[in-house]
């Protein structure tokens, strides 16, 4: 049976990076910046006001105190986003407001708190230094600069410094988009009511979920039934819209009536099936009509998992980003735990870091149908292939889930 490492090898090998795209800039958050972006214009693009107050000429301060006040005239006010049409003369001063250009003639800003209003009179009550309150132009960004570079991960500041450029869109590599279908005739979708022997669908929401948090746009196409002709109809539409990557759940097991694997099989290309873990063995991959496509297993467990070591990192390649798994963490198991097999265990775990390392403790019973398991757990626990049981105080690996 192939180890986890081989099998994630074997699936990254078939996903590449994608064509860049404009995007517009909010939703270029969380993706890759294709190319570089430079400046068309300074930013600010003219020198403007940093506070409330009057815009003057320097040598009209001089000498300016609390108990010698030096009286300017107002010749006009500024709002921000506009510009004076006149500039400031001696003995005058234009009332400004914070951002807007400082007219013609003006030295400096006094800022509201170091004036006194006496009608059409302003008295300057200290002396200010030239260019004092004064943001000069292209002080954030110079005209020519490349201001973000190819590569860059798209934050929120990003998405503000696009915006002060002027640009609606940027060039970023795109969105995987991945197509989502749940298989089987026990499923129903949430919002149906209950019948006999049926369940809800979870698997689909509980995949979109990841796939939208690893930065992927899921494509959800509803539930495939038990038949090679309605698996086959969904596998069409998958493909028909264009999906970069096909994230099925079940019938990847040795039941009558698990379709996925023999149908990766017959009509497409099936790469393997069955990876050494726990859960999560009954992984199948494969490629059908020249789009990789991962069978994740039914066992909502098992198919969060299997998405989280396999379905992420192709997301990330896809999107261009290094590929990067949770934050790892050494923690003292609280209780036992046995192995009766030789696969690579995932353990939902509760972690809490305390004054001398972390501790975790499982989340109740680990069946891979109990996804309650997951919600409780803010860790996953990877016990190795060789390791038989652990025993309380032994320290285990634990990545940590945001
Ligand atoms: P299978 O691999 O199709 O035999 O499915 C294994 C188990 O997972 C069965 O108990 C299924 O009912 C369950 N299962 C399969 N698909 C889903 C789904 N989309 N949501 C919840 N449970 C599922
Ligand atoms: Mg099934």
């Amino acid at each position: 049976m192939l180890s986890v490492e081989e099998a994630g090898e074997r699936i990254l090998a078939a996903f590449a990076r994608l064509s860049p795209e404009p995007v517009p800039v909010l939703e270029a958050l969380g993706l890759v910046l294709a190319e570089d972006i430079v400046a068309g214009f300074d930013i600010p693009p003219r020198a403007n006001s940093a506070m409330d107050g009057y815009a003057v000429r320097v040598a009209d301060t001089t000498g300016a105190a609390m108990d010698a006040p030096r009286r300017l005239r107002i010749s006009s006010n500024l709002a921000a986003g506009y510009v004076s049409e006149t500039p400031v003369e001696p003995g005058t001063a234009i009332r400004i407001m914070t951002g807007a250009p400082v007219p013609e003639g003006s030295e400096a800003v006094i800022q509201v708190e170091l004036t006194e209003r006496e009608g059409d009179d302003v008295l300057v009550l200290a002396e200010i230094a030239a260019r004092r309150n004064i943001r000069e132009a292209g002080e954030d960004v110079q005209a020519g600069q490349t201001v973000l570079t190819a590569g860059t991960r798209i934050r929120p500041a990003e998405v503000g410094v696009l915006a002060s450029l002027g640009l609606p869109s940027a060039p970023c590599i795109r969105r995987p988009r991945v197509a989502i279908l749940a298989t089987g005739d026990e499923l129903l979708e949430p919002g149906d009511p209950l019948a006999p022997g049926k369940i809800y669908n979870a698997n689909a929401y509980s995949t979109a979920a990841q796939v939208r948090e690893a930065g992927g746009e899921p494509l959800l196409l509803g539930i495939a039934r038990d038949t090679r002709e309605s698996l086959s109809e969904k596998i069409e539409q998958a493909i028909g819209q264009g999906a970069d990557m096909i994230l099925s759940s079940g019938g990847v097991s040795v039941g009558d009536f698990d379709l996925v694997k023999d149908m990766l099989a017959a009509q497409g290309e099936i790469n393997f099936w069955q990876v050494n873990m726990k859960p999560g063995k009954p992984l199948a991959f494969g490629h059908l009509g020249g789009v990789p496509m991962i069978g994740l297993p039914g066992n909502p467990v098992s198919s969060m998992i299997s998405f989280e070591i396999f379905g992420r990192p192709a997301i990330q390649k896809m999107l261009g980003q290094p590929i990067v798994g949770r934050r790892k963490v050494e923690a003292l198991m609280e209780e036992a735990y046995q192995k009766t097999d030789d696969r690579r265990h995932y353990l939902r775990v509760r972690v809490r870091e305390e004054a001398d390392g972390w501790r975790a403790h499982l989340t109740g019973e680990q069946g891979s149908g109990i996804l309650t398991s997951l919600t409780r757990a803010n860790g996953i626990a990877v016990i190795p292939e060789s390791w038989e049981s652990v025993q309380p105080g032994q320290q285990v690996p634990v990545w940590l889930l945001p």
